[in-house]
């Protein structure tokens, strides 16, 4: 996208996936892998729509080919209903850190709401301990960095969120990094959970929210301005506030300047969007217009099984949609670790001791210092 001259370098899967990448918007219970599904509802007495791996995964992305949020969001009472025990909770954790380490990420940051985990009498803390358990043992064997973001639900009762919040200050320091609010956007404002929010604010933490991905600019306005949220998962319906044709801006409201001017990250996930309906197709993403014209862009998974994605795969949705080169996915990776929840010395140390350092490696190995 900013290729500019010179040769460029070749941007194969391969050469994506061994670069040091950061993901920042992926959903726990959004990505099971499909065996382990089927091993963990004998144990939680579920049954499944389908009996076979490839079958299983075929149903989780087949079944968010309904395009609407709401529809896309009924995946997850499988992958729920087999995280109800101490052990399956850590087990997934535990095979997401795994999963990260083969996809060449460096540091994630996973997220979950306790409140789909009790069905089987587990309380909040031993969800949240059961999560962390796998989660620290996986960042032990794999080398991987993580955090956890505690969720609250718009479609739950707001006494909940404030649980929620107040879960997530409780493991401050323990591996949660932030709290998010999740869930079908429609007719659920996020003001409704302002006592939640304030109390995150009150205890100086740390706040995403997803907003603008079914509904409109408005939501985008609420989370930051009423929520205080500190980045916006997916923020799409930003573009609602903005004059851009062929992609360069001609024209900008207030709230896009202020979600420029003031850096706020915005998590975007490409196959996601595409599978709740967000986009009807991808080349009307508006992720060039975010990304060319100084937004601090992030690119994330979202759900991993329910859009059979991996990071190294959305990074190749972008190479080939928007003509990324080596240097734009250098920026989208640190624009992701600058935007972590995890304190400023972590981003500092992982930014020169593994990305940039990785990325310069794997340039110079492909045989051109010049290339971008
Ligand atoms: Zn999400």
């Amino acid at each position: 996208m900013y290729g500019g001259a010179g040769k460029r370098l070749e941007l194969t899967e391969q050469l994506i996936r061994g670069l040091p990448k950061v993901q920042l918007h992926d959903h726990l219970d959004g990505g099971l892998r499909p065996e382990t599904i089927l091993e963990l509802a004998k144990s939680h007495n579920v049954e499944l729509p389908e009996s076979d791996p490839g079958k299983l995964t075929a149903w989780f992305s087949m079944a968010t080919k309904k395009r609407t949020l709401k529809e896309y969001l009924k995946g997850f009472q499988y992958t729920t209903a087999v995280m109800q025990t101490e052990e399956a909770l850590s087990r997934v954790a535990y095979e997401m850190m795994e999963d990260m380490k083969n996809d060449g990420v460096v540091y994630v940051e996973t997220r979950l709401s306790p409140l789909f985990h009790t069905g089987m009498g587990l309380n909040y803390d031993q969800v949240v301990e059961s999560v962390l358990r796998g989660l620290r043992e996986g960042s032990r064997v794999f080398n991987v960095k993580f955090g956890l973001i505690i969720c609250a639900m718009r479609t739950m009762p707001p006494e909940g969120s404030l649980k929620m919040a107040e879960v997530a200050v409780r493991y401050r320091g323990q591996g949660v990094v932030g709290f998010d609010l999740a869930g079908d956007e429609v007719g659920y404002p996020p003001k409704d959970h302002l006592d939640a929010f304030y109390y995150i604010q009150r205890n100086n933490f740390n706040i995403t929210i997803h907003a603008g991905e079914a509904f409109g600019k408005e939501s985008i306005w609420q989370a930051l301005q009423y929520c205080g949220t500190h980045r916006i998962g997916h923020g799409l319906h930003l573009k609602d506030d903005i004059m851009a044709p062929g992609n360069h801006i001609s024209e900008m409201g207030h709230l896009s300047r202020y979600v420029r001017d003031k850096r706020i990250p915005l998590e975007v996930c490409l196959s996601s969007n595409l599978d709740t309906g967000a986009v009807p197709d991808l080349i009307y993403h508006p992720f060039p217009i975010f990304y060319k014209n100084g937004f601090r862009i992030t690119l994330n998974t979202d759900n991993r099984l329910m859009s059979n994605t991996t990071l190294t795969k959305e990074f190749m949705i972008a190479v080939k949609l928007f003509d990324l080169t080596f240097k734009d996915i250098e920026k989208l990776t640190l624009n992701g670790m600058k935007s972590a929840f995890c304190h400023f010395p972590e981003r500092l140390d992982l930014i020169y001791t593994s990305i940039k350092p990785g990325f310069a490696q794997i340039k110079e190995n492909s045989g051109s210092t010049k290339n971008k």
